[in-house]
């Protein structure tokens, strides 16, 4: 086997890599949580904390109910009580309770508004959390196989390197070194293909004398792109 040959062989293996690294590096992206399942898990958190709130609200209003029916009911207690005899007291007590209970009535009112609304944020949190469970269950199947295709392409890539190690050890050094700098000028590609007489880096028509030359196994440019050119 000629340097060139050994060389299309590397070239094919790394030509190989890069589409393999590519590919890990598309599938690593592809393992991030979607905007569908980000969007669920905020609507879940979101409405957790509403539910959380008017609980909190509904059970602060239900304790200031009975906070004011006790001092209804002192008050009332005093009133009736007949130790009290003066009448501006017996007024003043009388006005009290009133106001005591308007407060109540308000109050009472706007237990039943948070209660609406606690039954509000209770099915809201229902339809979210269903919604996430869906999305993470989804997303778990299709990361399944994400994950799969990631190791499969690590253990590839582990496997197609080693090999390109013991190529790569079998080629001229100095060549090694020009064909390494033609591939990082070259957008990855320093050896193309010949077929026929066509380059297929560059699709440039190639001389009958150099094709001639490429099929003997000697090192010759493509006049178009500066690639190695390589027998089929
Ligand atoms: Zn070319």
């Amino acid at each position: 086997m000629t340097q060139i040959h050994q060389l299309f062989q590397l070239q094919k293996l790394d030509t190989e890599i890069d589409e393999k690294k590519k590919r890990l590096g598309q599938v690593l992206q592809a393992q991030k949580e979607p905007p569908s399942l980000l969007a669920a898990r905020k609507r879940a958190e979101t409405a957790a904390a509403e539910l959380q709130k008017w609980q909190t609200k509904h059970q602060d209003l239900t304790l200031e109910v009975g906070s004011v029916t006790t001092k209804t009911k002192n008050s009332e207690n005093r009133l009736y009580s007949g130790k009290v005899t003066n009448p501006k007291e017996l007024a003043d007590l009388q006005q009290e309770i009133e106001s005591l209970e308007r407060r109540k009535a308000v109050l009472e009112d706007e237990v039943l508004e948070a209660l609406v609304m606690v039954e509000d944020a209770e099915t809201e949190k229902t339809a979210a959390d269903s919604e996430l469970e869906t999305a993470v269950a989804h997303w778990e199947t299709q990361s399944a196989h994400l994950k799969e295709e990631q190791n499969e392409l690590a253990l590839s890539l582990h496997k197609l390197m080693q090999t390109r190690k013991n190529k790569a050890a079998g080629i001229d050094a100095a060549l090694l070194h020009e064909y390494d700098q033609l591939r990082q000028q070259r957008h990855g590609l320093a050896v193309a293909k010949l077929r026929v007489n066509m380059c297929m880096g560059c699709q440039t028509t190639v001389s009958a004398n150099k094709v001639k030359e490429v099929d003997e196994g000697r090192k010759v440019y493509c006049g178009g792109c500066g690639r190695l050119l390589a027998a089929p």
